[in-house]
């Protein structure tokens, strides 16, 4: 099955009700976004050459154009290739290359990158400005069918953020979205017609992928005209459209939590806040259920098996009474419905509940691989599992807790120590707005532990006895910090995510 059918039959079934919206103003009614995307399709195919199964790239900040180009790449049955619109030029050009993109639609505030990219990029021949006069031309062509896809084929080249390393294509099939999808339903929220998805996260990442459930429910896709995530216009919008959900990674729940027009607003419209992709703290956690309400819910997975693997419930999130209420808000939920998740270790034999290895996946919701890059396909899915690099436990009732990365763990003295731990403890100490924990080489133990650490808001940073104390209060000696760095901020991807590989680099370079 083609996704590009639900934009389709919505054209058909709803014609008059908003599709993709600029803030409150409609861009389309679901007529104009099906016409608009069967119209570019066919000029994909007819005026620029392309033919199913090539890459096109999309390189734009979030626009309702982003959901045209996509949808219209896939009624083509071309593969899309959403990349992150915040990368350097020279990472546009390692994602284009790398994929193989022949065409890359983009906008003002990238074109003059990537048009920069034609001829120097092997494969990339042609750049398309949405919006624009051109894009206004395609999207009014006559109206191409759709083209036939089976569940197999290529969808969405998803490039991994690269908080390791160069980032590689996840690819996603037809079948892995419309499974997402599914599961969406089964474990988040079900949506209906009059819902409104809000995208003030970056449209290549979680929130274009949370997008599709909405567009196959017929929900209008809104997207904020500041392109991100500012509280008043989101306490604006959400006056303005019923039934609104959005993805947010943890830092950008954190900085709405604290927002005046946010804590003023009327919340009855808001339905979902969907948060993931990086840890969400507990102490944080707390905070934005008191602003928000039960309306929290968390996912784990990754670009590789997108956004699902495990989902902790918006009832979770309301059971306070549970006796392991706390532990479970630490956790990352429970396996979604679509999915097998083990615990392995290190020859992939499964673990029991409470022992801590390598989390891995399996399901109709994982990639086919990586795109062209067969040895680290074969690795990342050896014994038909997905190797998450993530290492966790179980508990007895079936969540599962990530401890970290798995390069992430810090080996002290022959003592695992995962930093997430000790960064929770730091949290707990009210003079702290966000820490870091990282592994430095020493001579004496292999690695010792050190928390770069940034004061809350308008305090000072607090003294290291009160840290270590804290410490001391809750976690073994041997995980204490040995060292506190205090920084004005913590390195973060564009994503959100902090970099603690900048961290490392930085404590080697001190040391050599
Ligand atoms: P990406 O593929 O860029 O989305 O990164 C996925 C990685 O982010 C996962 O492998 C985890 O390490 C991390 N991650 C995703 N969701 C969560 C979560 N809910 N809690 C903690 N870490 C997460």
């Amino acid at each position: 099955m083609n996704l590009a059918v639900w934009v389709e039959r919505h054209g058909r079934r709803r014609p008059d009700k908003p599709a993709l919206a600029d803030g409150e103003r409609m861009h389309a009614d679901w007529r104009a976004f099906a016409a608009r995307t069967a119209g570019a399709a066919g000029a994909l195919r007819d005026d620029l050459g392309l033919s199913p199964g090539d890459r096109v790239a999309i390189v734009m900040r979030n626009r309702p154009e982003y959901l045209e180009a996509l949808f219209a790449i896939w009624h083509a049955g071309l593969v899309a290739v959403p990349v992150n619109a915040r990368l350097h030029r020279d990472e546009f050009a390692y994602v284009l290359d790398q994929s193989g993109s022949a065409v890359a639609v983009t906008d003002a505030d990238h074109a003059d990158d990537v048009e920069s990219l034609v001829g120097t990029a092997a494969s990339l021949q042609a750049v398309v400005l949405a919006p624009g006069e051109r894009w206004d031309r395609l999207t009014a062509a006559s109206p191409a069918p759709l083209v036939d896809r089976q569940p197999e084929d290529p969808a969405w080249l998803f490039y991994t953020s690269g908080t390791t390393g160069r980032p590689k294509g996840a690819t996603l099939t037809h079948r892995s979205l419309l499974i997402m999808s599914l599961s969406y339903f089964a474990d988040i929220d079900p949506v209906m017609p009059s819902d409104s998805m809000l995208h003030a996260a970056p449209l290549s990442h979680g929130s274009g992928l949370y997008g599709l459930p909405h567009v196959a429910r017929g929900a209008v896709s809104v997207v904020p005209e500041s392109g991100g995530v500012d509280g008043e216009e989101i306490a604006a919008l959400l006056r303005h459209w019923p039934g609104m959900s959005f993805f947010a990674a943890p830092t950008m729940v954190k900085r709405l939590v604290g927002d005046r027009a946010i804590a003023e607003a009327d919340l009855s419209h808001l339905k979902t806040i969907v948060y993931g992709g990086a840890p969400m703290y507990l102490a944080d956690l707390e905070d934005a259920l008191a602003v928000f309400g039960p309306r929290l819910a968390q996912i784990y997975g990754q670009g590789e098996t997108p956004m699902t693997i495990t989902a902790l419930s918006k009832e979770d999130h309301a059971d306070r009474n549970h006796p392991r209420w706390r532990d479970r808000m630490q956790s990352v939920g429970f396996p979604r419905t679509d999915v097998e998740v083990r615990v392995v270790d290190d020859d992939d034999g499964e673990l029991p509940v409470g022992e801590v290895g390598e989390v891995v996946v399996r399901g109709d919701v994982v990639m086919a691989g990586y795109w062209e890059r067969p040895e680290a396909t074969a690795e990342a899915l050896r014994g038909g599992w997905l190797h998450t690099g993530d290492v966790g436990s179980f508990d007895t009732d079936g969540y599962l807790t990530l401890r970290d990365r798995s390069k992430d763990l810090i080996i002290s003295g022959g003592m695992n120590i995962y930093p997430r731990e000790v960064e929770e403890t730091l949290l707990r100490h009210p003079g702290v707005g966000a820490a870091a924990v990282v592994g430095r080489p020493d001579t004496e133990w292999g690695e010792s532990v050190v928390a770069f650490v940034v004061a809350a808001d308008g305090v000072a940073p607090p003294p290291v006895e009160d840290l270590d104390r804290t410490c001391l209060d809750h976690i073994a000696r041997f995980k204490r910090p040995k060292d506190y760095r205090f920084v004005d901020a913590l390195p973060t991807n564009n994503y959100g995510k902090v970099v603690k590989r900048e961290l490392r680099e930085q404590l080697r370079a001190e040391a050599e």
